[in-house]
């Protein structure tokens, strides 16, 4: 999106997805079942990770004879043989609809059902990651994820229920947070972003930015928890509505090749990738310097995130020096829309600033 007049709007295209949000909190018990009434649903199958498994089974409970099952078998990245057990429980429970409660992992695990089966969904989140707002589907066969979109993925309705998030443990809740953030921010210089989805995502980056904090300091209040998942659906939702860059891409390779895990990466590569896209992007740093109240937006988050008390180093996460060329290399051969080209060289500067966790600034100074 460029615009060298302010008077001027920059042509867009933007496709608005038939999704119905439910946001209050115990909504998850309360409003579930007349979101499947809504659609006309009368089995659904309820699916979750094993740690969610307290929560989806109150869910459960919830929607009384609607529910055909509780299937609590979700794990990270969707392996596939996760994915194909599902789809043989949900026919062998007569599913006539899926209901998906926990993380990106649960809510993959409904998406993969969905796509194989075409069952609508139904998503409770219970993390910021925003894989609710997207019709982005992935599997992981042999160590080696794919994604891909489809329509049919994409959930129905989705109830947010800050209430649900309340044992999300702080440090978690900050890392998933930061995932949030990341993608409103690519989001901001992405080829097919908008003047809608730039005002969802630096109002996202906002109320996620200044709720953490509180959410640090207080995790049982209700309050900052609103606020924090009020951001995580803006960013999911400029995730579903646009094509991601070399952040989105970076984190694909360290989680997909090196195991790196998923929030704890995001947090980690942010600045950096931001710190490198920033002389290409001007007005999306413009919009994240007003949305943090910074002039210098990738100092001020990786300056959050230490202060939140996350990790900022790849190598704390377990990535070696080794690693870091290969990671380059597997992220330059790519191709995938970024503000500034990537290269072998662009890459690497990225990996190694986030490996040696310094801030962007003192790189960028260096
Ligand atoms: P996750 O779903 O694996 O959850 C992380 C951990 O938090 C798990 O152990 C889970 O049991 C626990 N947890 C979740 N909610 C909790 C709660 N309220 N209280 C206590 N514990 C809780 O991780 P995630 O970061 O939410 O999602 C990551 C996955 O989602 C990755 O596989 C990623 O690729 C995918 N994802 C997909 C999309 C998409 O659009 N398709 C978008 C974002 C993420």
């Amino acid at each position: 999106m460029n615009s060298t007049n302010a008077m001027n709007v920059p042509d867009f295209s933007y496709e608005s997805r038939p999704v119905r949000v439910v946001f209050r909190p115990g909504a998850a018990t309360a409003a579930s079942a007349d979101e499947a009434g809504r659609l006309g649903l009368r089995r659904l199958l309820v699916v979750c990770g094993r740690q969610g498994a307290v929560t989806a089974r109150a869910v459960a409970t919830s929607l009384g004879s609607l529910c055909a099952g509780l299937h609590s078998e979700a794990r990270m990245h969707v392996p596939v043989e996760v994915a194909d057990r599902a789809v043989e429980v949900a026919h062998a429970a007569g599913a006539d609809g899926c209901v998906a409660v926990g993380g990106g992992s649960a809510i993959g695990l409904g998406k993969a059902i969905a796509l194989r089966t075409g069952l609508p969904l139904i998503a409770v989140p219970s993390t910021y990651a925003g894989s609710e707002m997207t019709s982005v589907w992935g599997l992981t066969e042999h160590g080696v994820k794919r994604t891909g979109r489809d329509p049919a993925v994409l959930p129905r309705s989705v109830v947010y229920d800050p209430e649900l998030t309340l044992s999300l443990p702080p440090a978690l809740s900050v890392t998933s947070g930061f995932n949030a953030v990341a993608h409103a921010a690519e989001a901001l210089y992405a080829p097919d972003t908008s003047p809608f989805v730039a005002l969802m995502a630096e109002e996202g980056v906002r109320a996620m930015t200044s709720a953490l904090p509180r959410v640090v300091a207080d995790p049982e209040a209700v309050g900052p928890r609103s606020r924090a998942l009020y951001g995580a659906w803006l960013c999911g939702s400029c995730l579903g509505a646009t094509t991601m860059g070399l952040h989105h891409k970076l984190c694909h390779v360290l989680g997909g090749a090196f195991g790196l895990p998923h929030a704890e990466t995001h947090t980690v590569v942010l600045p950096h990738a931001l710190a490198y896209n920033a002389p290409a992007a001007p007005e999306a740093i413009t919009a994240l310097n007003r949305a943090l109240g910074t002039d210098n937006a990738p100092h001020a988050l990786w300056d959050l995130a230490g202060r939140l008390g996350a990790l900022r180093s790849l190598a704390q996460l377990g990535l070696t020096d080794d690693d870091l060329t290969v990671a380059a290399g597997q992220t330059a051969a790519e191709a995938y829309p970024n503000p500034r080209t990537v290269t072998m060289g662009g890459a690497l500067e990225v990996l190694r600033a986030a490996y040696a966790g310094r801030s962007p600034r003192a790189a960028a100074l260096a």
